[in-house]
């Protein structure tokens, strides 16, 4: 989950109670959260944080219900790469591979990204290698502490 436009850290507390409302949907866990600036493009910081879930859903659902959830939160696409109110991307689907015209599993850049593989090693540190958190070791994101500045996410597993 990615935002740098507006209420980022608010988009980013709505999509999680979103996710956990999907159909045959749980979020599992949720990662902290993470601040960092743009990666090929500009304007102000991102959040981003990564959530584990447990659904039923079948991944190209998955993806189309993540899609919905973007434009519930005022996603525009002006251009690639601009700043955005929200951005959900499927990084992984259990240890399916995907490749599809609409979509791509495993998320094809995920491992280029610190702010992609160090919060998703918090949520599901089995699906991420000592190697693979090398290799970004080298980019600026800074964990926001003390959890999530607003009320309704609890970082880590959650309850239920
Ligand atoms: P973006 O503008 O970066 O959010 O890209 C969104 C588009 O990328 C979607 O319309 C999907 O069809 C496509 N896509 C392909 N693979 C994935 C993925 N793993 N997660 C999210 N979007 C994906």
């Amino acid at each position: 989950m990615g935002a740098n436009l507006g209420d980022a850290v608010g988009t980013l507390a709505s999509a999680c109670a979103w996710l956990s409302e999907l159909p045959a949907t749980t979020v599992h866990a949720v990662s902290g959260l993470y601040r960092t600036a743009p990666w090929q493009t500009q304007g102000p910081d991102f959040f981003n944080a990564v959530a584990a879930v447990d659904t039923r859903l079948t991944a190209p659902d998955l993806l189309h219900a993540l899609l919905a959830l973007e434009l519930r939160a005022g996603r525009e696409r002006p251009y690639r790469y601009a700043p955005r109110t929200l951005d959900l991307d499927l990084l992984l689907f259990g240890s399916a591979c995907v490749d599809s015209v609409v979509l791509t599993v495993p998320h094809p850049r995920m491992w280029q990204r610190a702010f992609v593989v160090v919060p998703l090693s918090e949520v599901a540190p089995a699906c991420v290698s000592t190697q693979a958190l090398r290799a970004v070791q080298g980019q600026v994101i800074e964990r926001l502490p003390g959890g999530w500045p607003v009320e309704g996410v609890t970082w880590g597993p959650q309850a239920g």
